[in-house]
């Protein structure tokens, strides 16, 4: 979508061959108006499916999953990266490799949370390898529950995540999609500005 490629090439930073640093507006600093914005799109594309929890990953996929849950008027739920001493009851763990961290952590969240009729629209900041979404993908099933969307609001299409979401059997929407970071310039895969 043409907004948020014009957020990533206004305030998008390539510090790795293959990280672009977005602290301006989701990273760190969050641009309000923008995770609006980018809610009111996931929404005009998983419209009327009944979603009943959006689901995100922390930290920076709550801000678009809030922005989505208060217009949906309902729950959103943060999947922890490590398990705090307050899990005490019975709550489903994932491992999970970090794409910016080069560690393992535990994806976990509490059953009391997560049910077998949510229907349950996943949300996160960036798509690399899919290691994040995969995990959280399998915390849902252990739930029993079903997903009715994934979005993400930066995909880099060069690395594998997205086939990687659509061979596990589920549709993935990108609000942006990256195609090459490269000489400091990024590029889109089917850019929206010719739209
Ligand atoms: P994946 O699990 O798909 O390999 O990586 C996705 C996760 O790694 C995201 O939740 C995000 O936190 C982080 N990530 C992956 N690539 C980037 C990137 O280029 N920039 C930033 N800021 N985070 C990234």
């Amino acid at each position: 979508m043409k907004f948020m490629e014009d957020a990533i090439t206004t305030y998008g930073e390539i510090i790795q061959d293959q990280v672009v640093k977005v602290d301006a507006i989701i990273n760190h600093q969050v641009d309000v108006n923008l995770m609006q914005e980018c809610a009111n799109a996931i929404l005009a594309h998983y419209k009327m499916k009944n979603i009943t929890k959006v689901v995100t990953i922390e930290s920076s996929g709550i801000a678009p999953a809030l922005f989505c849950a208060q217009q949906l008027q309902v729950p959103m739920v943060f999947f922890k990266k490590s398990v705090p001493s307050t899990l005490t009851k019975q709550f489903y763990t994932s491992q999970v490799h970090s794409f910016t961290k080069n560690i393992d952590y535990q994806m976990c969240a509490s059953s009391d949370y997560l049910k077998s009729d949510d229907r349950i629209l996943l949300v996160d900041d960036f798509l690399a390898n899919g290691e994040a979404l995969m995990g959280a993908i399998d915390i849902i099933k252990q739930a029993n529950a079903t997903i009715e969307g994934i979005a993400v609001l930066i995909e880099k299409a060069f690395q594998g995540g997205h086939k990687r979401i659509e061979e596990a059997g589920y549709e993935l929407f990108a609000l942006a999609s990256i195609k090459t970071m490269q000489n400091g310039k990024i590029t889109f895969q089917s850019s929206s500005h010719e739209e």
